[in-house]
């Protein structure tokens, strides 16, 4: 579809906030943020209210565009779309699953790993995603403020063991460019900071956003990684893989994190699609999440085997680069655990056992080894 026939299908649907726009509005982010859709009612749907008030709705025009099949299940409704279920406890969930709250040692900073922290620049994305792991933080208000931010810095200089900084959120990319500047520029001048992380939304859900004077800013503070959020294959449309592509030119790594989700991207050919569909476009699956028990997003969640038998159906048949990590993040903060379909079959002393990706048996003969 062309950006022209994404207003036009709107149009069409009689959101009230949509009727004046332009291509020209539709290409400005600015634009894009405004008209955004926040009332169940502008799109027609009843009954939704107790959920919004928990769980306000939050979607930019050229994300609900994306969708296609309004009545049922579609893959990008289900990710932007209020859903009853969400007050509905399953009983395994948490607002804070990853003890977030008690691995902060100061305000907005959480400190899990021996050399990494990760900082929550802002509250504020482009659309609210339903199976957003940080619900529980919606309403709270929404920016680093520029005492948040001395305590962050003086905590992460004050710890020498700390490599890498991990700016997530919200949508570290939402804040205004002289803002993430400033953030950026100060964890600069720490010298023991390698590595900078953005995680952000931002190629999927609002494309226009990486223009040139946010990739001016991205660029100055290189090695600086991207890591994005595509879920389902039609989501990388050409605006989504356009930014992308802005984002590598300007020397800046692309990864994507997915998160496995029912109804979404719990197949293997959509799962399939979706991470061909990203290395085409040069972004790197990196990992694959098992959904995490948050409360408000229990309907959404798969079992971890499902995760398993969809990374068993790929490895081999698509290219290694293309395949991304399954990791469960353990309740409680304890860390991500890597899973993998079992190869090794059977150890007999030295004489290992493997299953390769045809399902064939290979005896593989292991050195001696004292260990
Ligand atoms: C996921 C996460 C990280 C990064 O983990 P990687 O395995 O390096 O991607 C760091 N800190 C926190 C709190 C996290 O949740």
């Amino acid at each position: 579809m062309t950006p022209e026939e994404r207003l036009a299908s709107l149009k069409e649907r009689g959101i009230p906030t949509l009727k004046e726009a332009s291509l020209e509005d539709w290409q400005n982010w600015r634009w894009q943020l405004k008209a955004r859709i926040r009332h169940p009612q502008a799109l027609g749907l009843k009954g939704l209210e107790k959920v919004i008030q928990a769980y306000p709705l939050l979607v930019t025009p050229y994300y609900l565009s994306l969708i296609r099949d309004w009545q049922g299940d579609d893959p990008i409704k289900i990710q932007a779309l209020p859903d009853q279920r969400e007050l509905e406890d399953f009983g395994l969930e948490d607002p804070d699953p990853l003890a977030e709250e008690r691995l902060s040692p100061v305000a907005r900073l959480i400190h899990r790993y021996p050399d990494r922290v990760l900082i929550l620049t802002t509250n504020h994305c482009a659309t609210y995603c339903r199976h957003c792991n940080r619900k529980r933080l919606w309403r709270r208000p929404l920016e680093l403020t520029p005492d948040q931010l001395k305590g962050a810095l003086t905590y992460i200089s004050s710890h020498p063991e700390i490599r890498e900084v991990i700016l997530s959120g919200g949508d570290p990319l939402l804040l205004p460019s002289r803002r993430l500047e400033t953030i950026l520029a100060s964890l600069r001048r720490i010298p023991h900071i390698e590595i900078i992380r953005i995680g952000t939304r931002i190629p999927v859900t609002l494309p226009m956003r990486v223009d040139s004077e946010l990739l001016e800013v991205l660029k100055k503070y290189r090695p600086l990684w991207i890591l994005t959020h595509f879920n389902h294959p039609r989501e990388i449309t050409a605006e989504a893989a356009l930014a992308c592509q802005k984002l590598l030119e300007a020397g800046l790594p692309v990864l994507n994190q997915t998160v496995l989700l029912k109804g979404v991207n719990d197949s293997e050919t959509i799962m399939k699609d979706l991470l061909q569909g990203l290395t085409r476009i040069a972004v790197k699956p990196y990992y694959l999440f098992q959904c995490d028990p948050v409360l408000g997003v229990g309907h959404l969640r798969t079992s971890v085997f499902t995760g398993l038998k969809i990374i068993k159906a790929l490895r081999g048949y698509l290219g290694g680069i293309a395949i991304p990590t399954f990791v469960v993040d353990l309740p409680g903060g304890r860390g991500k655990v890597p899973l993998e379909p079992d190869y090794l079959l059977a150890k007999k002393g030295n004489k290992l056992t493997f299953e390769n990706f045809r399902g064939e048996k290979v005896i593989y003969q292991d050195p001696d080894s004292k260990e």
